[in-house]
């Protein structure tokens, strides 16, 4: 399989304008929520290409072109950044530091690769912008913060995007991940998981190591919940349905012969179905709270730290992506794959009007990358640094070619 041609193999000055601000934006990331010059930069670049641009949840920038009698067709780019010290050694690499919601300062980096969906949404655009002869309808860009934290979606809903903006009848979206560059991936219906995560602080009492009688100890009662907690996707969920379940941090004590007071965990689940995402909720609070009980200890403290919506593309627009994305990028480039067990924001912005979302992955790696002896480097990593090209030009084709078949349909 060869690298396929892309539209941008046409506009040379487009490209190279593109790679320019692909640049800028992969050497200034901000954090979740705190995308201001991000945002700025976005407004004028739209508003520049003759797009009507208003800020929408904050950080959130809506983008719309009026073109005639039409369709109305929405596609969203997320904008955010990550927490990470960037370690590609490209001479654009970030240098950026922000500062979490809780003070604590940090490097950050575009290790998720918004700053390709970005600049993809950007370049289609601006083709949709120089050719309207070729289109016709309104298109409207959703450019999303705040993608990481689950926090995007839900602030552009509450600052009433679909009061503000026109409603189209089918958003799009897009991801670039560790596929090989070229290649483009996709799953028709329920496409990535609900996500919830907790945090639990175990409530014991404290005392000394010697005399755990005179104790109740938070860790050991910790330790029984987490066990517990796992055998709930082993015993109570059937084995035909997708589900997960990942306890990543557990923190008590300061020594090794005194009992603390409290012990603190996350636990992180997802699955793809209403009914084992309610089961398994309730499942976890049962378990806590039952342990809690079986060690006589006081109730523990639940925190619900954010929500994933269940991302679902719709079965016949996806079937019609796929065929246009096989035309516009090559029939054997496009494959459909299994469900992914990551999580998404974006489903929420079409699940709130109830029209149909289609959502898929695009490479960024070499062959060798993906398919060689070193482990393939995964969205998040500080080495995150997908290939410049094809994959841009791919990321701008598939969004060019997806909106004006949806736009000439009129
Ligand atoms: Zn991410
Ligand atoms: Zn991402």
């Amino acid at each position: 399989m060869s690298d396929p041609a892309t539209i941008l193999d046409d506009h040379p000055d487009l490209r190279a304008s593109l790679h320019d601000l692909y640049r800028h934006l992969h050497s200034h990331p901000e954090l979740s929520m705190q995308e201001e010059a991000t945002a700025e930069l976005i407004e004028d670049r739209m508003s520049g290409l003759g797009y009507d641009v208003f800020r929408c949840g904050g950080t959130g920038v809506v983008a719309t072109l009026r073109n005639g009698e039409g369709p109305v067709v929405g596609f969203r780019a997320d904008t955010d950044a990550l927490p990470v010290q960037e370690d590609t050694g490209l001479d654009y690499a970030s240098t950026a530091r922000g500062t979490l919601p809780d003070g604590t300062a940090v490097p950050v980096m575009h290790a998720c690769g918004h700053d390709m969906h970005v600049t993809a949404a950007i370049g289609a655009a601006t083709l949709l912008a120089q050719d309207r002869d070729a289109w016709s309808g309104t298109v409207v860009f959703l450019f999303q913060p705040g993608e990481e934290t689950a926090q995007g979606a839900a602030s552009m809903l509450a600052d009433g995007l679909w009061d503000r903006a026109e409603r189209p009848e089918v958003i799009y979206g897009q991801h670039v991940w560790p596929g090989v560059t070229g290649t483009i991936d996709l799953t028709p219906g329920p496409a990535m998981t609900y996500s919830d995560a907790w945090k639990v602080t175990v409530k014991g009492r404290g005392g000394h190591g010697s005399q755990p009688e005179s104790t109740i100890d938070p860790v050991v009662l910790a330790a029984h919940m987490i066990v517990r907690i796992q055998s709930l996707k082993s015993r109570e969920v059937p084995a035909q349905k997708a589900a997960v379940i990942t306890i990543a941090t557990i923190h008590a004590g300061l020594k090794e012969n005194i009992i603390p007071a409290t012990a603190e965990f996350t636990v992180n689940m997802r699955n793809l179905d209403a009914d084992v995402r309610e089961h398994l909720l309730d499942g976890l609070r049962r378990v806590i709270l039952a342990e809690a009980m079986a060690s006589d200890a006081p109730e523990p403290e639940i925190e619900e730290l954010y929500t994933f919506p269940l991302l679902v593309n719709d079965e016949d627009e996806t079937a019609r992506v796929v065929e246009v994305l096989r035309g516009a990028i090559g029939e054997e480039q496009v494959d459909e794959i299994p469900a992914v067990m990551g999580s998404e924001d974006f489903g929420a912005l079409p699940d709130a009007i109830e029209v149909p979302g289609v959502y898929w992955f695009f490479g960024g790696l070499t062959r060798d990358e993906v398919e060689g002896e070193e482990p393939t480097v995964t969205n998040h990593s500080p080495f995150f640094a997908p290939q410049l090209e094809p994959t841009l030009g791919v990321g701008v084709t598939a969004a060019h070619a997806v909106l004006t078949d949806r736009l000439a349909r009129a």
